[in-house]
C-alpha cells in the first residue's frame, strides 16, 4: 500500500559550499519573513559548517530545521578537520547529507564510508538524508537501477533495513545535480518506486526525495507524483523567494 498521505514531506537546502555572513543573514531573513510552515511539510536549512551557529541563532523559534551537509564516521578525537556526529547535535542539527554526489566525486567517499557516516549520524540522534543516485553513464548504458540498488544495499547491509524508519533517502540523478537538466516524471518515479519496494516493509513510510535542478517552476509537477515527498535542493536554496516557492509548492 501506498501511504502518500502519511508521509510528511520535506523540502531541505543544500548551501553547498556557498555564502558569507552578510548573504546569509539576508537570505535567512528572507526565507524565515516569508515562510511560517506548514503542517505536512518540513523546511531544513544545511549550511556549511561555519555557519551552523549564525543558521541555528537566525532560525530559532521559527518553521525551520538545521542540517549539515555531511559528517565524519569517527567518534571525535584525533581526527583533523573533520567534524563528529555529536558536535552537529550539540548546534540543534537534527538532519544530515549522507553521499551526496559531490562528496562522492570529489572527495572519493565510497559507498561503505557512507555506510559508516550513515551509522555514526543515527548513533548520534541524526537523522541521515541518504542520497543515491546514478552518473549519466550509468543511466546511458540501462545500470540506472542496479547503480541505485548496490547503493542502497551497502548501507542497509551495515545498518540493517529497520535503520530506515529514521531516515530519509534522496534520490538524485548526478547527471541532474546542478546542470539545469532534471529527471522526467517517469524517470523519476520510477527510481522512487524502485527504493520504496527495496525497502520492503519500510518503503511505504520512508521519505524519499527527489534532487537534481528542482526549481519553482518544475517543483509542482515533482510533488505531483505519488513517490516523490520533498526535494533536496542545491542552487534553489540560496534564494529566498525560490526556497519558499519551493516549500509552497509542497504545502
Ligand atoms: C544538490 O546539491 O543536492 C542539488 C540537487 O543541486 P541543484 O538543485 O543545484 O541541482
Amino acid at each position: 500500500m501506498n501511504e502518500r498521505h502519511t508521509r510528511q514531506r520535506l523540502v531541505a537546502g543544500n548551501w553547498k559550499m556557498n555564502g558569507n555572513l552578510g548573504d546569509n543573514a539576508r537570505l535567512l531573513e528572507g526565507i524565515t519573513a516569508n515562510w511560517s510552515g506548514a503542517e505536512q511539510v518540513k523546511a531544513v536549512i544545511c549550511p556549511p559548517f561555519v555557519y551552523l551557529p549564525q543558521v541555528a541563532k537566525a532560525i530559532a523559534g521559527s518553521a525551520i530545521e538545521l542540517g549539515a551537509q555531511t559528517v565524519s564516521e569517527y567518534k571525535p578525537g584525533a581526527c583533523t578537520g573533520e567534524v563528529a556526529a555529536e558536535m552537529l547535535a550539540d548546534w540543534q542539527c537534527r538532519y544530515v547529507i549522507v553521499g551526496h554526489s559531490e562528496r562522492r566525486r570529489l572527495q572519493g567517499e565510497t559507498d561503505a564510508q557512507v555506510a559508516e557516516k550513515f551509522h555514526a549520524a543515527q548513533e548520534a540522534g541524526l537523522i541521515p538524508i541518504l542520497c543515491l543516485g546514478e552518473s549519466e553513464q550509468e543511466r546511458d548504458a540501462g545500470l540506472a537501477l542496479k547503480t541505485i540498488g548496490h547503493q542502497l544495499s551497502v548501507v542497509v547491509e551495515r545498518v540493517g533495513i529497520d535503520a530506515f524508519a529514521k531516515a530519509v533517502v534522496a534520490y538524485e540523478p548526478v547527471w541532474a545535480v546542478g546542470t539545469g537538466k532534471v529527471a522526467s516524471p517517469e524517470q523519476a518515479e520510477e527510481v522512487h518506486r524502485f527504493i520504496r519496494a527495496e525497502l520492503g516493509e519500510l518503503g511505504p513510510s520512508t521519505q524519499i526525495l527527489y534532487g537534481g535542478s528542482v526549481k519553482p517552476g518544475n517543483a509542482k509537477q515533482l510533488f505531483a507524483l505519488p513517490d516523490i515527498d520533498g526535494a533536496l535542493l542545491g542552487g534553489a536554496s540560496l534564494s529566498a523567494e525560490d526556497f519558499v516557492a519551493i516549500c509552497e509548492a509542497a504545502a
